[in-house]
């Protein structure tokens, strides 16, 4: 049996998904029977480890053991230690990943292929590091795929009514937020921009929820509320309540406390404006105002909070498209994604045809560029070789010259930035290494930067001396271990704008 699997890896909740022998994707459910699975580890002192929902009841009770949110961290250098091992975002990430597959394959063997989905705003660190948990999962990770273009994809697929215009993904799951703009017409998607907060999710405002609590208890006992009477997953529960009521009682410590949901609106209206920034930061992107929105599709499960629809409401002046389960679109699209990808004599003839007649064009998620120096300005500057948005795949080419005569290196740099910034203090550099050059010739000598951006996400640089034909060639998927500062011995001189 063919197993065409796709992964929401998400920052609280996980889900896998299943194209079925009739070729619809669907959820399976974990050996719990939940269809979502908590993205929690908990290290117990015998050995074992947990993960999901029985990791997730301890918090609050063990949390010192337990390590969660770990998508917040990925593609950075974060350890934890745990009764004596050290694990990073990466080998948590590979725990959560292993139970899916567990789960599953104890039901349908084993998996033929897969595709996790990553936001949108993801760098290309976090990207390398969601892979690297697939292989430690045991996962043949092919692709993968940005969370708001899977949900595009479930959308466009199941949707009964012919789409065809922009539509926005407003996708607040439990840690991060993205809105995607993309132009749908029936199956075919074109990804126009994404812009998204990376630290912006329930979790955000379950914090809240116990900020309030916490005030209200020590107004009534004009004592400090113990973490352990009120643990995160009570706060989660009082929010979850106040998406279907008006007011909820929260029982601490022989007390019992009102939240109305007007309190914890007023006390998370600066989270929804973040997320309303971001929306007003993507139709700037593409050019057009809110009205040249055709529906606003809501993605994740924070999207059921009234003041979420509200906010898109008054933004659009319609109400936001909830379809299906919005936790559960992600991890559908990306099954479909990895159907797509799959050889089609490894799907069956219904399959087959539902993979069919849709296509999928996605746009880079940042600016890429490389630091040269300007000798205008006199200082060194950002060029950028490919820009955010440009439709992938791309390839372009920027050309530079040395500096100095007989110059025997040129320090390159490949640089990601969310805005159009030439201020190499402002962007973040993913790569740095030299390019040797032979030395005995004069200053000017041409120096050719080629940065491709491919469908699966990955970008490949190339740093060419023209004259001996030497190259410096990085694939950024492969042993990147971007994200450095400049190291001492850069030498910003090293070469120059054409
Ligand atoms: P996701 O990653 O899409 O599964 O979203 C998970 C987040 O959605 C968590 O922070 C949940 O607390 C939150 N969530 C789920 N259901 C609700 C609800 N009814 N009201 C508010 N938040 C919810």
């Amino acid at each position: 049996m063919t197993n065409i699997v796709g992964i929401d890896l998400g920052t609280t909740f996980s889900a896998i998904s299943r194209v079925e022998e009739a070729g619809k994707p669907k959820i399976v459910p974990n050996k719990d029977g939940k269809n979502i699975t908590p993205s929690v580890v908990e290290f117990l002192d015998d050995g074992s480890v947990l993960v999901g929902d029985e990791a997730k009841k301890s918090i609050g009770y063990n949390d010192e053991n337990i390590v969660q949110e770990v998508k917040r961290s990925m593609g950075e250098d974060v350890t934890y230690e745990r009764f004596g091992t050290t694990h990073t975002p990466i080998t948590i990430s590979s725990m959560i990943l292993k139970k899916l597959k567990q789960d599953f394959e104890a039901v349908y063997g084993e998996i033929t292929s897969v595709v996790v989905t990553v936001p949108a705003n993801f760098s290309n660190d976090a990207r390398e590091a969601t892979k690297k948990a697939a292989e430690l999962a045991g996962l043949k990770l092919e692709h993968t795929i940005n969370e708001p273009t899977a949900a595009a994809l479930a959308y466009a697929l199941q949707s009964e009514s012919n789409l065809n215009g922009k539509y926005a993904i407003y996708d607040l799951g439990g840690g991060t937020f993205d809105c995607t703009i993309a132009t749908i017409k029936d199956k075919n998607i074109d990804v126009e921009t994404s812009e998204g907060v990376n630290k912006l999710g329930g979790k955000d405002f379950d914090e809240k929820i116990t900020e309030i609590v916490s005030s209200k208890y020590k107004e009534a006992t004009g004592q400090d509320l113990d973490p352990k009477e009120f643990t995160p997953n009570d706060a989660e529960d009082i929010k979850i309540s106040l998406s279907s009521k008006d007011s909820a009682k929260a029982r601490v410590a022989g007390q019992v406390l009102d939240v109305t949901r007007e309190e914890f609106e007023a006390a998370t209206s600066t989270l929804i404006t973040k997320a309303e920034m971001s929306v007003e930061a993507a139709l700037r992107n593409v050019g057009i105002d809110a009205s040249g929105i055709e529906d606003v599709i809501l993605v994740g499960g924070s999207t059921r909070m009234p003041m979420v629809v509200e906010s898109l409401k008054k933004m659009f002046g319609k109400e936001p498209k909830l379809f299906g389960n919005p936790d559960e679109s992600v991890a559908l699209g990306a099954s479909i994604y990895a159907a797509h990808n799959t050889n089609s004599e490894d799907l069956n003839p219904l399959q087959r045809q539902q993979m069919q007649n849709f296509s999928l064009t996605e746009a880079a998620p940042f600016y890429f560029g490389t630091i040269y120096y300007n000798t205008d300005e006199g200082k060194t500057r950002v060029r950028n070789i490919i820009n955010k948005d440009e439709k992938i795949p791309c390839e372009f080419t920027e050309n530079f010259v040395t500096r100095h005569d007989n110059q025997t290196a040129v320090d390159c740099s490949v640089t990601q930035a969310g805005a159009d910034l030439d201020d190499p203090d402002m962007v973040q550099i993913i790569w740095d290494g030299t390019l040797d050059l032979e030395g005995g010739y004069p200053a000017g000598q041409p120096i050719q930067i080629t940065y491709g951006y491919k469908e699966d996400g990955t970008m490949t640089c190339r740093f060419k001396d023209v004259t001996s034909g030497a190259e410096k060639n990085i694939d950024l998927t492969i042993g990147s271990d971007g994200g450095k500062p400049l190291e001492d011995e850069f030498d910003p001189d090293a070469f120059q704008v054409d």
